[in-house]
């Protein structure tokens, strides 16, 4: 008996563990036999090359550096023919170490899913997981064994054109998505083949680029990068995410890929993090133009000393590693730990075992863009969409309308409704809005369509049209907002109004005197002031991805109550920004815009924004009542339950996002006005009411003090539960003591 119990021990909490031994032994075994050269070779990426339109293809050099065992890995490559191409290349070099393809692949592979932040607006973890599992499932069955994503930095500046890639301005909802992303992309773990390598991406702080500046300096406190930007990394480790990538900014003066303090003392040392650190883009020899590096070559002795493992496209590690290992700048043992990260993840995928057992077409054929993956995008894509406003109860629509006017320059474009980073594909099938109300509406529905203008031109001349179509109308549709590569990498704006004359042309139709629902497709919040104030019924549609217009036209139909809100806050002029809802509050707090003198307020605007952080309608309404506490005064090791009574109490089926905000009123670090806590979506019937619970712990009453500890402090706290940041429905305060 003693005997079974001691070899159970054994086999069953340490099999993760001897399996990592096991495949430390293999990558050691690899080592051992690599020259220098060939080390270096692992720690160098290509990108594969491609024209405006043809396929991607590899260049000579490249083969020859593949051969000659220079490549550890590729970019851009997909396809299980392309990429067992380039795999059997790396099979005549010496050493027949396997390649890894990595991938772009942000809101979806062949079925795209909405833009991430569009995902986060649902709120709905499982979803957004399950949206990372099918985007995985159809990347590792093309051959690809890596996504760069999730992007997981925080962000509260909509000029930066990269808030379309992640999940918005809040620290915890940002961590729960990253945290949900990474195990949707890894699934049941690396080596099963409908798994591929997470990235979370850009180590760190690059969403805090200076007036939203995309690659702009990052200038900000020891304290605000804990508090902020790092715990949705944190998440990401947790997640078991197998690769980072580091980031183009300098952080505090100092570029993220040279950065020992982000990547050796945080990341690899407090972290203890096993994976490894490819660089953005060229950021390596970036540094040069940085003015932190004098030429490629020191670059790279910074990059590597710094924890950098792998060389995106820079070509700094390949030319001056084996040369700065000779002179003794760099230690051979730095080599060999970045080499033995990449090995690891290399083994752990199985690519040793078999180089070839993600290319295979026939699972590839068979993956991709099947009827479920469509359907996963569509339930992606309704979930995403927020109801900002909907007076006079225009919508849902009425399926007996009999005319029904579509007007706008994003009406029937498809192309826009995928979004930035998604992914071409010659023989898309992608819904347009319009397409949507056509497969939408019967026979005895008419739908006119006129386009009134460019997205951002300024002529006028299609108004006229759109106002004959209108004016023949019941209920007239307007599709506006920005094409697909307004937002994105290196799309900053500085004007985030809806482009164009689009705001004009919503106007002109309006005061034909029919009702109006603006639909707006962006990658960020945009500013629509007029639109906001004057139009009766609006939806952010953000860009939703392949199944766009049907997820529109379910919804403006109500075949699918509306449940998103808002991840950002939506300002009401650039000149507010940056804006969040979890700002410290001032000694000088405006009690009200009119009250202005010697306070912390704007003397020609309000300081609210137009749309705040969780803001987001249904069709239904919902009550909240009974809030009670099982304490109102705990000790620092005790817990808080927490209970209150959810009522639909509207005419229509619907979910709710239900927000625990709290604030601690004050500690040796002032602390913010409020602060998501917690968050539930909860389902109710017409009439039907629910106890909704929530837990009040430790963990959520923490902080990081002036040291950088993360603990508690005794005191005073509010709690407080809403439908939005700006719409506390139920508030108690309780105590916390030694
Ligand atoms: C972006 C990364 C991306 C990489 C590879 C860079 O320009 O910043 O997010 O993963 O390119 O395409």
């Amino acid at each position: 008996m003693r005997y079974l119990s001691f070899a159970l021990i054994f086999a069953l909490p340490f099999t993760g563990f001897a399996q990592h031994s096991k495949i430390d032994k293999r990558v050691d075994s690899v080592l051992k036999l690599m020259t220098l050269e060939e080390k270096i070779g692992q720690l160098n990426q290509y990108t594969g090359d491609r024209d405006a339109t043809g396929p991607i293809t590899t260049s000579p050099n490249k083969l020859k550096d593949i051969r000659d065992g220079k490549l550890g890995s590729m970019l851009n490559i997909r396809g299980a023919k392309e990429t067992r191409e380039v795999q059997q290349v790396a099979m005549q070099s010496r050493m027949k170490i396997p390649l890894l393809f990595g991938l772009d692949v942000i809101h979806g592979f062949r079925v795209t899913f909405p833009i991430p932040l569009a995902e986060a607006a649902s709120w709905d973890l499982t979803a957004i997981e399950n949206s990372a599992r099918v985007a995985a499932r159809e990347t590792a069955a093309a051959g690809v064994h890596w996504t760069f994503a999730p992007m997981v930095d925080i962000a509260r500046d909509p000029r930066w054109g990269r808030v379309m890639e992640g999940a918005g301005e809040d620290t915890y909802l940002g961590s729960k998505i990253a945290f949900a992303r990474v195990k949707g992309f890894q699934g049941k773990g690396l080596g099963n083949l409908d798994a591929v390598m997470a990235c979370a991406k850009h180590f760190a702080a690059y969403g805090a680029a200076v007036a939203g500046r995309d690659y702009n300096t990052v200038d900000m406190s020891e304290h605000s990068l804990w508090e902020t930007y790092l715990p949705p990394f944190k998440a990401a480790v947790d997640a078991g995410a197998a690769t980072f990538m580091n980031a183009f900014n300098t952080l505090n003066g100092i570029p993220a890929t040279a950065n020992s303090h982000l990547q050796r003392d945080i990341l690899k040392g407090q972290w203890k993090y096993p994976g490894f650190v490819v660089s953005d883009w060229g950021s390596i020899g970036e540094m040069v133009d940085h003015g932190y590096a004098e030429d490629k070559s020191q670059a790279a002795e910074l990059a590597i000393k710094a924890g950098s493992d792998m060389d995106m496209e820079s070509r700094s590690y390949l030319p001056n590693l084996a040369k700065l290992v000779q002179a003794k700048k760099v230690p051979v043992s730095l080599i060999d730990d970045a080499v033995r990260r990449i090995l690891r993840k290399k083994f752990e995928l199985g690519l040793f075992d078999d180089p070839y057992r993600f290319s295979n077409e026939a699972r590839q054929e068979k993956e991709l863009n099947t009827a479920e993956n469509r359907q996963a995008a569509l339930s992606m894509a309704e979930k995403s969409i927020v109801l900002l406003k909907n007076e006079k109860q225009i919508l849902p629509l009425s399926k007996e309308l009999k005319k029904i006017a579509v007007i706008g320059p994003l009406a029937k474009s498809e192309k826009d409704m995928q979004g930035f980073w998604s992914i071409s594909w010659q023989n898309d099938q992608l819904v347009s809005l319009f397409q949507g109300l056509k497969n939408k509406v019967g026979d005895g529905t008419e739908l006119r369509y006129a386009k009134g203008c460019e997205i951002a031109d300024s002529s006028t001349t299609g108004f006229a049209e759109a106002i004959r179509v209108a004016k023949q109308a019941d209920v007239i549709i307007m599709a506006v907002g920005e094409t697909l590569d307004m937002s994105g990498e290196a799309k900053s704006r500085a004007h985030i109004r809806i482009p164009g004359v689009q705001e004009e042309l919503i106007k002109a139709v309006q005061e034909v005197g029919k009702p109006v629902v603006v639909l707006v497709m962006a990658g960020r919040p945009l500013i629509f002031n007029w639109t906001a104030d004057n139009v009766p019924a609006i939806m952010y549609t953000w860009w939703l991805g392949s199944e766009a217009g049907n997820a529109m036209a379910n919804v403006l139909f109500g075949d699918y109550n509306p449940s998103g809100k808002l991840p950002m806050t939506f300002a009401r002029d650039e000149g507010q920004i940056p804006i969040y809802y979890n700002a410290l509050s001032t000694g000088r707090l405006a009690k009200n815009d009119t009250d202005t003198r010697y306070r912390s307020a704007y003397l020609d605007m309000p300081n609210i924004p137009k749309f705040a952080f969780g803001h987001g309608l249904s069709f239904t309404t919902f009550d909240y009542s009974g809030l009670m506490l099982s304490k109102s005064e705990i000790r620092l090791n005790e817990k808080i339950d927490l209970s209150f009574i959810l009522k639909n109490t509207g005419k229509y089926a619907g979910e709710e996002v239900v927000q625990l905000y709290l604030q601690d009123k004050f500690a040796s670090v002032a602390r913010p006005v409020k602060e998501l806590k917690d968050f539930k979506k909860i389902m109710l019937k017409p009439g039907e009411s629910k106890t909704v619970t929530f837990t009040i712990d430790r963990e959520k009453l923490s902080f990081y003090d002036q040291q950088l500890k993360w603990g508690t402090e005794p005191g005073d706290f509010k709690l407080m539960i809403g439908t939005a940041s700006n719409n506390i429905q139920l508030e108690k305060d309780f105590k916390l003591i030694n």
